[in-house]
């Protein structure tokens, strides 16, 4: 019988919005049972949220003090031991996923797919090759399970409502103990994430220093949104590498997205194919991010943003 398990994605404290996502792409997969596993050194502050998400059948919670710092190689080992009651095993498209699924699907002895963006049947699905020029169709062969991150960009946050059952699990592998935790450098936490931002406010190499990206921080302050950078901005050393949006930096999909000083080179663009509305500002009125915007100001950015800021 066909049976899913989700890898949750967590701080310990609150899910992250992926989880719900990922559970969306599971039950296009038509599939009745779901559990959701959440791997924590004290997991009773996510399991009730896990447990509310509709369509959940059980939440599976591991306590471990190794797992207060998600290690993939920590946790690829405990994946692929609970895997072997389950057809599918799934975790989001994000940098946790990323690096714990393949890990797991190794050990596992099968090939993982990566980034479903849509689903045919259950082990029928669609993703992008070509950095987002290509769809491709792929088929899991019959046989062995499904191993699959899925693409958080292309699927709504699953609703709340359900009321699943909470079981409490040993963990079952040992430490490998060639990895260990040492510490975590980030963005200092202001603003909401990047990645499942409502609202992204982001700057290109056109801002020209990292001290006038403070208009970009402000504007985006005001907004209540995230903020996010171009490669060029990024490589220039204008903003951190986690705030880079496309091909090699985040896929999003905001609600409205907004381009400023950002030319729209296809890598680019690979990154906000989901996004809702995108704003564009550019000076130049053949920019190639005017072919995709909803709506476009051409103008110097200097001016507009802090015009935009005080429309707000
Ligand atoms: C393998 C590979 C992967 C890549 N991955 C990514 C990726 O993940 N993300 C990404 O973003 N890029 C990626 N790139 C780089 C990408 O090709 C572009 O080089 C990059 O996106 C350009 O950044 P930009 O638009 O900020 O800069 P530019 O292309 O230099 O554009 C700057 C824009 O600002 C406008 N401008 C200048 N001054 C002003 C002003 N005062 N007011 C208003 N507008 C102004 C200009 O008209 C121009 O359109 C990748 C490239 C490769 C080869």
């Amino acid at each position: 019988m066909s049976r899913i398990l989700i890898i949750a994605e967590h701080d310990g404290q609150a899910l992250n919005p992926a989880t719900a996502k990922t559970l969306s792409g599971a039950l296009k997969m038509g599939i009745s049972n779901i559990d959701l596993v959440v791997f924590a050194a004290d997991p009773s502050a996510v399991a009730p949220s896990a447990a509310a998400l509709a369509g959940v059948s059980r939440v599976l919670t591991i306590a471990h003090d190794d797992f207060a710092h998600p290690l993939a190689a920590r946790l690829a080992p405990e994946v692929a031991a609970l895997a072997g009651d389950y057809s599918h095993v799934l975790a989001p498209s994000t940098t946790f996923g990323k690096d714990l699924l393949p890990r797991a699907a190794a050990l596992m002895g099968v090939n993982q797919v990566s980034d479903i963006m849509e689903v045919i049947d259950e082990r029928t699905f669609k993703r992008p090759i070509y950095a987002g020029n290509a769809i491709v169709t792929v088929r899991v062969p019959d046989g062995g399970p499904v191993v699959a991150t899925i693409r958080t960009a292309s699927f709504a946050a699953a609703e709340e409502g359900g009321s699943a059952s909470i079981e409490e699990r040993s963990p079952q592998a040992s430490n490998p103990g060639h990895t260990r935790f040492v510490k975590v450098e980030g963005s200092d936490g202001e603003g909401p994430d990047l990645s499942s931002a409502d609202v992204v406010v982001s700057g290109g190499r056109a801002l020209g220093s990292s001290d006038n990206f403070a208009i970009i921080y402000s504007l985006a302050k005001k907004m209540g949104a995230a903020v996010g950078a171009s490669r060029a901005a990024v490589d220039a050393g204008y903003v951190p590498n986690e705030l880079q949006v496309g091909q090699t930096g985040k896929i999003i999909a905001p609600d409205l997205y907004f381009a400023i000083g950002i030319s729209g080179a296809i890598q680019h663009l690979t990154g906000i194919k989901d996004a809702g509305t995108i704003v564009a500002i550019n000076k130049d009125p053949e920019a190639p991010i005017f072919e995709i915007a909803d709506l476009g100001l051409v103008g110097d950015l200097f001016e507009l943003v802090p015009e935009l800021e005080n429309a707000v």
